[in-house]
């Protein structure tokens, strides 16, 4: 079984050092009821859940994987459903949500701290919690106040469980082309009728109810995705007491057969006529459904930083006990055949390289949980719309770019292992599987790397990422620290900055430039990210004494020498531009031809 100790120290240095998170909640209304020592209590619980009852069924999950019974039925491994219920009635499910309806009212500062630790344990777990929690968020936020008080408390409560239905077979990234309608029944009411797949936790033993909140078009909708709706769709009506009611019309057909999250149920939903309410105004369904799959897709990149960590540990462990050849420099156990691993200078790239992906991504994402908070909290509008540019513009890079480095990391760590990382018995191949996912669902990245230069670059002339540079050079200005992080990250912003007037200059001559060039430019963009959240991490440890702090230098050395040098060859490709995959003729991918 992999082993895991949650990382609290590195997370309580991002919390208060680099973040000064006491200072922003005590300086914020909104805010102000949470304090460092709850939040320690909080994050202490969680290492201790994540730890004890959700990694021992990892592996046993993975092995079981969720199974559809016929008729609709789907269960879960052994042993998820007594972990649901010490979850749910611990009130982990509703920690962020709204109090007026039951929820605890925890910034993302501290939940996604949680959640990290539950990805990390059990990521297949970790989804039936976080679908619910998305879709608590997507109705708070448009539903109406019947609405809310109908389903929040008990979804906080996590007596009934949420999802998110848009996918369906011919009709993934390109959600105007759905296909499932909504008539409207002229009491209010709609029937849903239409498939569904993909759906994580469509159906499972672990709840009494499941609130679906479904995409379709009403008889008259306008083509394409401005004639979306949202609508809550439950497995079983509710009565006006709050009590469950007869069971709708809607089921689950199957379950996918995965290479990874395998105790995760994912699920063909078929909907007949279900019941279903509108959520929010007719043909706006996907700007509310924008606010779950933002949530969402944080959350990806902390599944994974879950992947990356997780790997981490084990390799670690493994390396420092793992012992064959000698080291180049040192026989450091002559009375040993053999050295530990650990002192061979590639296993320690490897390893470093994981270490860096995860303290930079669970930083960057602390970072991006700052400002949602300050957006959702803040007292000041202008601090909050600060908050919500930058928001906009970090959450594709949230996504993808710490899902791409975690496979990445994951993979390294897995090497470490040699074969015995290939065979099961180690558990490092689930977690790759695992992690794997994250890089697809939610939109895939390379949607995301689109979102990000197409609609959050080009689209407002560069005008936040113009801001988010002047926000790095002033933060670099103003250290104390003496690092070679703070050139090195003034220089990674020079190559941002000219990536981006390169793109904005060539995109009115050539149509395929967002196109071709969105990876690469998020794959810079995200490296910039790092180099600024390593800055910020030397600077917190900057004279303070220890080998916890002077350690943070070092790994800051390690990322500038050996990581992100990485900027300049996506630098040099996104200068390349898309001609060189344009330039093919369509004949050329048509194998079926040739
Ligand atoms: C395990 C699992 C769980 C899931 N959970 C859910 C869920 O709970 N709810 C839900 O609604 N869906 C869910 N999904 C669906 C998931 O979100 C989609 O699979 C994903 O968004 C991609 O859609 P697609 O599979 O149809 O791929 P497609 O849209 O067909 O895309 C295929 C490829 O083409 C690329 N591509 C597409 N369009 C463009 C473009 N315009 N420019 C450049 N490249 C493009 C994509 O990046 C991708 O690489 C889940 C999927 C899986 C596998």
């Amino acid at each position: 079984m992999s082993v895991y100790n949650a990382p609290l120290n590195d997370m309580r240095f991002i919390l208060t050092d680099v973040f000064k998170a006491h200072e922003f909640w005590q300086n914020n209304d909104n805010l102000s009821h949470v304090d460092m020592e709850t939040v320690d209590m909080i994050l202490e619980e969680m290492a201790k859940l994540s730890k004890n009852v959700l990694l021992p069924i990892n592996r046993s999950g993975d092995e079981e994987g969720a199974t559809f019974q016929g008729d609709g039925v789907v269960t879960t491994p052994e042993g998820f459903k007594e972990a649901y219920n010490q979850y749910a009635e611990s009130g982990w499910v509703g920690l962020g949500g709204n109090p007026e309806y039951g929820g605890q009212g925890f910034p993302k500062m501290v939940t996604m701290l949680t959640e990290e630790m539950i990805f990390t344990t059990n990521q297949s777990f970790a989804l039936y919690p976080n679908l619910t929690v998305g879709a608590t968020l997507c109705l708070n936020a448009a539903a109406s106040e019947e609405q809310k008080k109908t389903y929040l408390e008990k979804m906080y409560s996590g007596e009934w469980s949420g999802t998110m239905c848009l996918t369906e077979p011919h009709a993934g990234t390109d959600l105007g082309i759905i296909k499932t309608k909504a008539e409207p029944n002229g009491d209010g009411s709609f029937d849903i009728s239409g498939t569904k797949i993909f759906i994580t936790g469509g159906e499972h033993d672990l709840t009494e109810n499941i609130i679906h909140l479904v995409l379709a078009k009403t008889p008259d909708a306008p083509a394409g995705s401005k004639g979306i709706s949202l609508f809550v769709v439950p497995k079983f009506l509710v009565n006006e007491d709050g009590s469950l009611g007869e069971r709708n019309t809607l089921a689950a057909g199957s379950i996918e057969h995965k290479m990874g999250i395998k105790a995760s149920a994912t699920c063909v939903m078929n909907f007949d006529n279900a019941k279903g309410w509108l959520v929010g105004a007719e043909n706006t369904g996907l700007s509310s459904m924008f606010i779950m799959m933002n949530y969402e897709r944080v959350t990806m990149g902390l599944q994974g930083l879950g992947g990356s960590e997780l790997a981490y540990q084990n390799a670690a462990l493994y390396a420092v006990d793992r012992a064959q050849g000698r080291s180049d420099t040192q026989f450091q156990s002559p009375e040993k055949p053999a050295d530990a691993i650990v002192h061979h200078a590639d296993v320690r790239r490897m390893l470093l390289n994981a270490k860096v992906n995860s303290e930079a991504s669970r930083c960057f994402a602390m970072y991006v949980a700052k400002q949602l908070d300050a957006e959702k909290f803040s007292t000041d509008p202008e601090a909050a719309q600060i908050a919500a540019a930058r928001v906009a513009l970090l959450t594709p890079v949230a996504k993808a770019f710490l899902t791409d480095k975690a496979l990445e990391a994951t993979i390294d760590c897995q090497q470490v292992f040699g074969g015995h990382g290939y065979v099961r018995e180690w558990g490092m191949e689930q977690i790759v599987r695992d992690t794997r996912i994250a890089q697809i669902y939610e939109g895939a990245n390379g949607i995301q790397a689109l979102d990000l230069l197409g609609r959050k670059v080009a689209r407002n002339d560069g005008k936040y990422v113009t801001n988010f540079l002047g926000e790095i050079r002033d933060y670099i200005d103003s250290m104390q620290a003496d690092h070679g992080i703070k050139q090195a990250t003034l220089g990674a912003a020079d190559t941002v900055e000219e990536l981006t007037k390169t793109v904005l200059a060539n995109i009115s001559t050539r149509k395929n430039e967002i196109n071709g060039c969105a990876v690469d430019y998020m794959h810079a963009f995200g490296y910039l990210c790092y180099s600024y959240m390593f800055a910020m991490m030397v600077e917190a440890a900057d004279g303070k004494e220890g080998e916890f702090y002077t350690n943070k230098a070092k790994l800051a050395d390690y990322f500038v020498g050996r990581v992100l040098p990485r900027i300049d060859a996506h630098a040099q490709m996104v200068q390349a531009g898309s001609d060189p995959m344009m330039n093919f003729d369509l004949d050329y991918f048509n194998v079926a031809v040739s």
